[in-house]
């Protein structure tokens, strides 16, 4: 997609100020070499290099890389907010963790014996060479189905319709798991531009922001081995939203909330994800979580939400400034 100029000029308007005031070192020198226009400039939240900017004496919108809209969590597991990142990160996430939160979700869903839930499973037959793609569900009635396209494997097609008339037959499945810290990480990136829609570039500068890209580009650990990402199915906080944390008293910080969706078999998971404060010792702290997941216990949260106003500029309500506010008691609804 090349950038359409309305949809440019929306992002411009909400973030460039905050792009401003955060970066510190971050101008933009127009071609006159007179003027900085620095509210026109859009910075790539995922890799701080790919940029648009808007020439205003031109009308001329200018960009290193194409934009194209991510989807916080993931389009393909029911996510609908969405934030402009260059779109190598975006194929990047998308091929190396995103996807996996969808698979992650249909394997739940038959672990859970969800009805319509399906995976992809490797099946090999008892006296018949090799391996076959084929699918794994459960119908509505409940039953366990096994599909493969005989039109794909022609090979299977009479040891299938030999073994309606008999009994003695053997089917091996092998499954594949994705893996966890892979879902982890995808859910840490949605987790990452939430908060950037709500604060802006002061979170993407903060420490916490730099940590966190770089837990996402493997040169930092988090301190957590779930990178601060719990899984539930209780709703009783409302999804896609940020909550400051109340009932941990020992921990100060927040959480986002997403709630996961795999559409064919209408399964549902609430993925909470630690988002830690701005002290500077806000992000060892985290570590206060991992007897929890030496347990295994599933945690949830409870606290504020937090309100979010979308119709203006982020200036006045930045990361830093909302948990100053916080700590000195000024916990406001927005
Ligand atoms: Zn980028």
């Amino acid at each position: 997609m090349a950038l359409n100029q309305k949809r440019a000029q929306w992002y411009l308007q909400r973030f460039s100020s905050s792009l401003i005031e955060s970066s510190g070192k971050f101008k933009v020198r127009l071609n006159d070499g007179a003027h900085f226009y620095p509210e026109f400039a859009y910075l790539c939240p995922l890799c701080l290099k790919s940029m648009f900017v808007y020439l205003p004496k031109e009308a001329l919108l200018s960009w290193t890389n194409d934009f194209t809209l991510d989807h916080l969590p993931p389009e393909s597991v029911g996510g609908r907010d969405t934030v402009l990142v260059c779109k190598d990160c975006n194929s990047k996430a998308g091929s190396n963790y995103d996807y996996s939160i969808k698979e992650f979700l249909k394997h739940d869903a038959v672990i859970k014996r969800k009805k319509n839930s399906k995976v992809n499973i490797k099946a090999s037959f008892k006296g018949i060479p090799g391996s076959y793609n084929s699918g794994l569900s459960l119908t509505e009635k409940n039953e366990l189905t096994f599909n493969v396209n005989t039109e794909k494997h022609p090979y299977i097609k009479g040891w299938l319709e030999e073994i309606k008339s008999n009994t003695n037959w053997e089917l091996k499945a092998t499954v594949t798991i994705p893996e966890i810290k892979l879902v982890y990480k995808a859910l840490l990136k949605s987790a990452y531009l939430f908060c950037f829609s709500v604060w802006g570039y002061s979170f993407i500068y903060s420490s916490t922001g730099s940590k966190i890209r770089g837990v996402l580009n493997n040169s930092e650990n988090h301190i957590l081995e779930n990178l601060g990402v719990f899984l539930s199915n209780s709703f009783e906080l409302s999804a896609n939203r940020l909550i400051l944390i109340q009932n941990n008293s020992s921990y100060d910080g927040f959480v986002v909330n997403m709630t996961l969706l795999e559409k064919e078999s209408n399964h549902k998971v609430m993925a909470t994800i630690l988002i830690p404060g701005n002290d500077s010792d806000s992000w060892e702290n985290l570590s206060q979580f991992n007897p929890y997941l030496k347990d295994k216990v599933s945690l949830t949260f409870s606290g504020i939400e937090m309100i979010i106003d979308y119709k203006h500029p982020i200036n006045q309500n930045s990361y830093q400034k909302d948990w100053e506010d916080i700590k000195k008691g000024n916990i406001k609804k927005r």
